[in-house]
């Protein structure tokens, strides 16, 4: 008999279970919406050219592999922050930020998670219903404390936004309100610029701490500085926050796990002694970072010519995206006879689509059409195909109804 006989099987990922049980269909029609990967047209996995000429001039240069210190790549650190709150942001030019090179978006919500967990012992952190699967997952492993507050309202397919302030309002004095930066997930519902203001005006009423998420920077919109906007515009207000950072889908780095921590203080010192105790944090869970993807992001954010070459390739990426959702929306309003309103899709943003539908009706989306997609609804519009969306049009109208 084994010893590890009381372990019992883990359930599959709400999200990376979807592709295990795309790859096993053998249905010529299926479609993988489940994972946020982006496709080409032909549905593709894609490596962006700025990244590919990057990894060039690092091999001309024949650079080493030695450790990178705890805290990272030090021009990767440097090019994050800038790209984030803008080089010429008084936070930077006062040193008032500390970053740390995380393994990816994830690796560095988990720093930062640990960061509360250790000196703001009890307090809490709330994030929006629904939000993405691993926040919680990441929260309950660092030990911190959380709940929800309202985000999404199924009768609109929109925001609740009374419901979400109202929520902010009542939470504990001093609580972390995680929020996602740009293109929320799974929704693709963003509050406009006026209710970010508002946002912010209850944050700081209550002594709460922004938690920002900001995983699609430039993905969102195609622009780097408008996707950067939520979070420059709490900046601005000199309050203190947490920016965690990915380059997962902007510069299509999945596998390499690069991303960062921020976290905006009100001086120098403050964040000098903050960016010790991240690295202190940071050394027993994983001693330092991978330094591949470090040299990819330094190397293309650094050099004027390959930064514009990344800005175009993300428009075009973003474009591509835009254009299906376009198609999602014409044909789901030109094949459905029901007369119902299908706006919502257009009105959002990002890679994903809350599609309204729920778990019985997403059921049916795999069973009988072969497309896989999360159970809460949610497709990623990057899986998506022009030539497919009329497919998908077919398949939305028949499982609704
Ligand atoms: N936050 C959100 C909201 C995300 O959607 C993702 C990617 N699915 C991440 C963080 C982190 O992804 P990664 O660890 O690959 O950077």
């Amino acid at each position: 008999v084994s010893r590890f006989e009381g372990i019992t099987m883990a359930p599959p990922d709400p999200i990376l279970g979807v592709s295990e049980a795309f790859k096993a269909d053998t249905n010529e029609m299926k479609l993988n919406l489940g994972v946020g990967a982006y496709r080409t047209e032909e549905l593709q996995p894609y490596v962006l050219n700025v990244v590919k000429k990057a990894e060039n001039l690092m091999l001309e240069r024949g650079e080493n592999k030695e450790y990178l210190p705890i805290e990272g790549l030090a021009a990767f650190n440097i090019v994050t922050a800038e790209l984030l709150f803008g080089a010429a942001n008084s936070v930077i030019q006062q040193q008032r930020v500390a970053t740390v090179q995380g393994l990816s978006g994830t690796g560095s919500l988990r720093l930062a998670a640990a960061l509360i967990e250790r000196y703001f012992p009890g307090a809490k952190v709330i994030m929006s219903s629904p939000t993405w699967g691993n926040h919680k997952n990441i929260l309950n492993d660092a030990g911190v404390p959380w709940s929800e507050y309202r985000y999404y309202d199924p009768k609109t397919v929109g925001l609740d936004f009374d419901g979400m302030i109202s929520d902010i309002k009542a939470a504990p004095e001093g609580s972390f309100v995680l929020l996602h930066g740009c293109a929320h997930n799974p929704t693709g519902i963003d509050p406009t610029p006026e209710q970010w203001e508002k946002i912010a005006d209850v944050i700081q009423e209550k002594n709460h701490i922004p938690f920002f998420d900001v995983a699609y920077q430039g993905f969102a919109s195609g622009s780097l500085d408008a996707d950067a906007s939520s979070v420059r515009s709490f900046v601005a207000r000199g309050m203190e926050l947490l920016v965690a950072q990915s380059y997962s889908k902007n510069l299509g780095l999945y596998a390499e796990r690069i991303g960062a921590i921020n976290v905006v203080c009100s001086s120098a010192d403050a964040a000098e002694r903050v960016k010790s105790q991240l690295k202190r944090l940071a050394r027993p869970m994983y001693s330092n970072p991978p330094i591949h993807g470090a040299r990819i992001v330094a190397n293309v954010v650094g050099n004027p010519a390959l930064f514009s070459e990344w800005k175009a390739e993300m428009e075009l990426m973003a474009g591509r995206i835009k254009n299906v959702r376009q198609k999602l929306y014409d044909s789901l309003s030109a094949k459905d006879k029901s007369g119902k309103d299908w706006s919502f899709i257009l009105k959002q943003i990002g890679m994903f689509s809350f599609t309204g539908l729920n778990k019985a009706q997403s059921d049916n989306m795999t069973n009988k059409w072969h497309v896989y997609m999360t159970k809460d609804g949610r497709v990623s519009l990057a899986g998506l195909s022009s030539a497919k969306c009329e497919y998908l049009a077919d398949a939305i109208i028949d499982s609704y109804h």
